[in-house]
């Protein structure tokens, strides 16, 4: 096991669909259960869809690989039920396999939601300030267990899948080395040609952040890349300024809590009661805030802001807001489930299709194809940071040369991260404490 878990931090595997954590790091334990989260639970993106369809077989060497090294008895792959096409290649990579099976979700938002899917699949709830494994749970993303697969026949770590969509003459999907600038990708899709009037959010509508600086570059967690024109609603909200959303949140917010009843995580039993937030903005308080537990029990999905608040208000960034002032004051969450399941837990589940309506995405939606084609890309600039933990140390200088796959920057000894590997054949021509450029 210990030459597999190195194999894997060798090629320098973070978890490809969120926040970058190590994989060598996560699935270094005990768990009874792994879950594989092909649910792509943001609207528009198609790279997990496509993973699935196209590359089944290895995320099901990638799973069962973690389910070795984790000892865990099953795995269990939850993709959406509307996904006819990978659901068919992965129960044909699934046949003989009885410790492992597939869930097959319907099109609700956020159903990849990591609590939600530990609950759907092992019947119990992850406690606030806890992981799935208290819940005797792993779960990684289908990409993640394809970059596993990969791993251990040897292949580091180089590209990533990015579905390019929205205001572009031609949306794709297509998998691109990694450092590419998002500038080339939105060119691949036809444009805009200038940047000018238009912006990208990076991810999902809803939890993806804006970008307007093109120049930068896809990182191995890159999903999504969505264009839009500066005036959408969607960029209007990730705009606003929070000093406006309290204003609101003082003349307009009626605690009608309607943004705490659809929250999923409320729905869990975790105290996540976003009106509460609201009312100690509004009212500059504290003390009104409810139990701090479920502050940080919020997974930003933003349901309550882009869906349940009829006014219009932005209860999601005011929960971000108070998790983050409780955070730099020391305080940390407890252990604990606050309540049981709500008896209105499947109610809280939001189609997918009411949210893209709301949103404003609607006739994005399905319309990024997977292509299969080598990217040819004159340059690449990869970040030393694309994982929790430290940033990598830079084992190249200027003027190396390097092979796509050669290591160009080390987990730092002693810290947790993850290494980085030249994702084209060049030459090094510039290391600063941020970024590697390599060109062609
Ligand atoms: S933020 Fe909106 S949904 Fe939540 S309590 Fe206030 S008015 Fe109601
Ligand atoms: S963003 Fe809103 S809906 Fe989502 S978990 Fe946080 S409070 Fe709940």
């Amino acid at each position: 096991m210990a030459d597999t878990l190195e194999r894997i931090k060798e090629a320098g595997v973070v978890g490809a669909g969120g926040a970058g954590f190590p994989t060598h790091v996560k699935i270094n334990c005990k768990a009874e259960t792994v879950i594989a989260n092909g649910a792509e639970c943001e609207p528009l993106l198609n790279v997990d869809q496509c993973a699935m369809r196209d590359e089944a077989e290895q995320i099901v060497a990638g799973l069962e690989a973690v389910l070795q090294i984790t000892g865990a008895a099953r795995g269990v792959i939850c993709t959406k039920e509307h996904y006819h096409d990978a659901v068919v290649s992965l129960q044909k990579a699934l046949t003989g396999k009885e410790n492992l099976a597939l869930k097959l979700l319907k099109s609700t938002y956020p159903a990849g939601d990591e609590q939600v899917m530990v609950y759907e699949v092992t019947g119990r709830v992850v406690p606030t300030g806890g992981l799935p494994l208290d819940a005797g749970a792993v779960v990684l993303n289908v990409s993640t267990l394809k970059n596993v697969s990969r791993a251990l026949a040897g292949f580091p770590v180089t590209d990533k899948t990015v579905t390019v969509s929205g205001e572009v003459s031609v949306p794709v999907t297509m998998e691109v080395p990694i450092g590419t600038p998002f500038q080339a990708l939105i060119d691949r899709a036809g444009g805009p040609k200038s940047a000018e009037g238009y912006v990208a959010v990076i991810g999902g509508p809803c939890m993806g952040a804006l970008e307007r600086d093109w120049s930068k570059p896809v990182t191995k967690t890159t999903g999504g890349i969505i264009v839009l024109k500066a005036d959408h609603p969607l960029v209007r909200t990730k705009t606003q300024d929070f000093a406006r959303d309290v204003k609101l949140a003082k003349a307009v917010c009626c605690q009608c809590s309607l943004c705490t009843q659809m929250c999923p995580r409320n729905a869990l039993g975790l105290k996540v009661e976003p009106h509460k937030a609201m009312r100690a903005a509004a009212n500059n308080d504290g003390k009104l805030l409810g139990d701090i537990n479920g502050v940080f029990s919020c997974c930003n999905c933003g349901l309550c802001t882009y869906y349940a608040c009829n006014f219009g208000l932005n209860p999601a960034a005011m929960m971000t807001r108070m998790k983050d002032g409780l955070s730099r004051a020391g305080v940390k969450p407890e252990k604990k489930i606050a309540y049981p399941v709500s008896d209105g837990y499947g109610l809280t589940k939001l189609p997918t299709y009411r949210l893209e309506s709301r949103l404003g995405v609607t006739q994005y939606e399905s319309n990024a194809p997977y292509v299969r084609e080598a990217f040819s890309v004159s340059s690449v600039a990869i970040p030393l940071k694309m994982h929790i933990g430290a940033p990598s140390e830079p084992v190249v200088a200027v003027g190396s040369r390097v092979k796509k796959g050669d290591l160009i920057a080390r987990i730092p000894e002693g810290k947790m991260g993850a290494n980085i590997h030249a994702s084209i054949d060049g030459t090094v021509t510039a290391v600063d404490a941020q970024q590697i450029t390599i060109l062609r």
